[in-house]
């Protein structure tokens, strides 16, 4: 099974248009890891692909991972970051003549708000899910659970003990974090850079190390990277210095980037 992040950046991409900053400038170099669309990723095995979230760079995304066909996708929540790709995405399904409706799995509610929004996605096909519904999509085993984010419903979802990702989220209910303690890798959001909250509803990255540390995770890579980080290669130093400077051991933490690729057994 393969994780590739497709995007791993805030509700405005990075760069923005006319910013002089760090980052901004770096993200404009060929090949920066600075450089991040809308938060995103992609889960494959042999037969089976899952598509994260739907942002407005969904087309760029998908013709950047070479994709063919998608078996199903999963939305974290309403926000357009995360769903503002969905026409696009419709279209995308359309052209391809798949011979099925794509399904895209969320809760009710979000579901109810994006039929309003966006009446004419006829390719796609909203399936209703519940925190815990235990759902099955060609060989991939994956488990729904609630997220705080917010004043919206949201989910994080796991991928058998392989990993889960959660890319929007200040904290968790118990049961959520009890439904991770055998879950090796933990993709959570880092969406502000230490101690620069800017919204309550994301985790900047030193609340994010905290939460992993209180529950126990061994490896974590952070995504949702915000405006609020230097470039990479700076932010990753900066990481690895506090967690030497916080005596913090026994937990490996990335940041992850466009593009970046990880591999389960
Ligand atoms: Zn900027
Ligand atoms: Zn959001």
């Amino acid at each position: 099974m393969i994780l590739r992040f497709l995007g791993t950046g805030p509700a405005a991409a990075i760069p923005r248009a006319g910013h002089t900053d760090a980052a901004c400038v770096d993200a404009r170099r060929e090949g920066s890891k600075s450089r991040r669309r809308r938060s995103s990723a992609l889960v494959s095995t042999r037969s089976t692909t899952i598509l994260i979230d739907v942002g407005p760079d969904v087309l760029e995304q998908l013709a950047e991972a070479c994709l063919r066909k998608i078996d199903a996708v999963l939305l974290t929540h309403v926000h357009a970051d995360a769903t503002g790709g969905l026409p696009l995405l419709n279209r995308w399904v359309e052209d391809r003549c798949f011979s099925t409706k794509l399904p895209i799995l969320t809760d009710r509610k979000t579901a109810a708000w994006l039929v309003e929004y966006y009446p004419h996605l006829e390719y796609l096909q909203f399936v209703i899910i519940k925190s815990f519904d235990r759902v099955r999509i060609g060989d991939l085993h994956i488990l729904p659970f609630a997220v705080e984010h917010g004043d919206v419903p949201c989910f994080g979802y796991t991928f058998g003990n392989a990993f889960a990702y959660a890319s929007d989220m200040s904290g968790m209910p118990s049961a959520s974090a009890k439904a991770l303690r055998r879950v090796g890798t933990l993709i959570l959001d880092g969406a502000f850079y230490f101690h620069q909250k800017k919204l309550q509803k994301h985790f900047t990255t030193d609340e994010a190390i905290a939460w992993a540390v209180a529950h126990g995770a061994k490896d974590v890579v952070l995504t949702q990277i915000g405006h609020t980080y230097p470039p990479h290669r700076v932010a990753e130093r900066e990481l690895r210095a506090y967690l030497t400077r916080e005596n913090i051991t026994g937990l490996r933490v990335r940041l992850a980037y466009d593009g970046m690729k990880r591999r389960f057994t």
